[in-house]
């Protein structure tokens, strides 16, 4: 048998060792020098944001995100269930309740249309989550969170190099995050970035960053010694993090392109598939130009989900579920509240499976997944 194709693997430039040996060579490998300006200006640049942070991880940039929005104890955030825990956890980390609404069966976004009846006195925020790299419909949530004067904070983990109509996912909200993890399309291993669109949340932010001290004026001379000004934490990534992601920012449109050309050659070869019924393929709204990030099918059902994942198991194709909902998970019972049925998130979450997708996946590993996947759809008990 062939050797086995993996869900992922991480992609490396080339160019990560020669940037960490310069950072070893300036002689400053904490926080906050030449290469986290590098990256940081260079995202403040392609987002058009007011100011990006680097963070140690995606998780940060959504707990730092929640100190900024000042969230309380009882103050509500609206949310998906279908999730990472981490956008929910930065909530309950301030003792505040995620408030879990159900997603669309298109797009596996939050479903626009029942935020407004999970608003209540005690909502503070809105946090839709772009799955896949592809947009929530973000001039509906922008329109609810500017006439309900909430807060809308994006989990853009996926959602680099994404857009809607144009501007691109993370800048739409007050505050974005988004994710350097080793499965996302850019990455540094471990790492992350908080996204300030709203100019007037800069400066706290800057100073939650650097531990709740205002020592980032000091650097610049504005005042003459730093001190403890409000709560913050340790959320900046060393100088060694940041020389290899800035390795990858200057590749990640490359990067990019070659995800979104698997992502279309999965596409395409799956119509025949869907037009059987066998599978649901993803679906992209036309305001969004996505990136690639991950290529997922929804099957017949659950246990058509189990068996295809088993017989994909079986040709050496390492495809996997994903998110196994919040809302009804130990902490999410403990910790947070569901708005109205989550009906399409526990189904889907049950029939999803995600392919291998990386960039240096080959054209002739693509084919093998292709095959495998209709193989399996062919067994009588696989697909139905
Ligand atoms: C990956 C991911 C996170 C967490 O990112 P880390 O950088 O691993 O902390 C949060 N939310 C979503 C939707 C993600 O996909």
């Amino acid at each position: 048998m062939p050797p086995p194709v993996p869900f992922n693997r991480p992609h490396v430039t080339g160019d990560e060792l020669r940037f960490i040996a310069q950072a070893v060579e300036n002689l400053q490998l904490s926080a906050n020098g030449e290469f986290t300006r590098l990256c940081q200006s260079w995202l403040e640049e392609r987002l058009g944001a007011a100011r990006v942070f680097l963070t140690h991880s995606c998780t940060a940039a959504l707990e730092m995100a929640a100190l900024l929005a000042g969230i309380g104890p009882g103050d509500e955030v609206i949310m998906p269930s279908f999730t990472f825990v981490s956008t929910a956890n930065a909530v309950v980390l301030r003792g505040g309740v995620p408030v879990f609404v159900d997603i669309r069966p298109d797009t596996l976004n939050l479903d626009e249309t029942l935020i407004e009846a999970a608003i209540t006195p005690r909502t503070r925020a809105i946090c839709p989550v772009h799955y896949a790299g592809v947009a929530a419909d973000l001039d509906v949530i922008g329109a609810i969170a500017g006439r309900h004067h909430l807060l809308l904070i994006e989990d853009a983990a996926q959602g680099l190099f994404a857009s809607w109509k144009g501007r691109p996912l993370g800048t739409f909200g007050a505050l974005g995050a988004v994710s350097f993890h080793e499965t996302k399309n850019v990455t540094s291993g471990e790492g992350g970035a908080l996204i300030v669109n709203d100019p007037a949340l800069v400066e706290r932010a800057e100073t939650i960053w650097e531990k709740g001290t205002d020592r980032a004026q000091f650097r610049r001379g504005e005042v003459d010694r730093y001190v403890w000004q409000e709560a913050g934490s340790s959320f900046a990534p060393s100088e060694i993090t940041a020389a290899f992601l800035w390795a990858q920012l200057r590749q990640g449109e490359t990067i990019t392109a070659q995800r979104l050309a698997q992502w279309s050659r999965y596409h395409a070869a799956f119509e025949a598939l869907e037009q059987s019924g066998l599978v649901r393929r993803p679906e992209v709204p036309r305001e969004c130009e996505h990136n690639g990030h991950l290529y997922r099918l929804l099957l017949a059902s659950a246990k058509a989900r189990e068996e295809t994942l088993a017989e994909l198991g079986r040709a050496g194709i390492h495809a996997v579920f994903h998110y196994v909902p919040l809302h009804d998970s130990p902490a999410g019972l403990r910790y947070g509240r569901a708005s109205g049925n989550l009906r399409v998130t526990e189904d889907a979450a049950a029939r999803l499976i995600r392919l291998p997708l990386h960039a240096s996946l080959t054209e002739a590993e693509q084919a093998r997944v292709i095959e495998a996947v209709y193989s399996a759809c062919r067994q009588p008990e696989a697909c139905r």
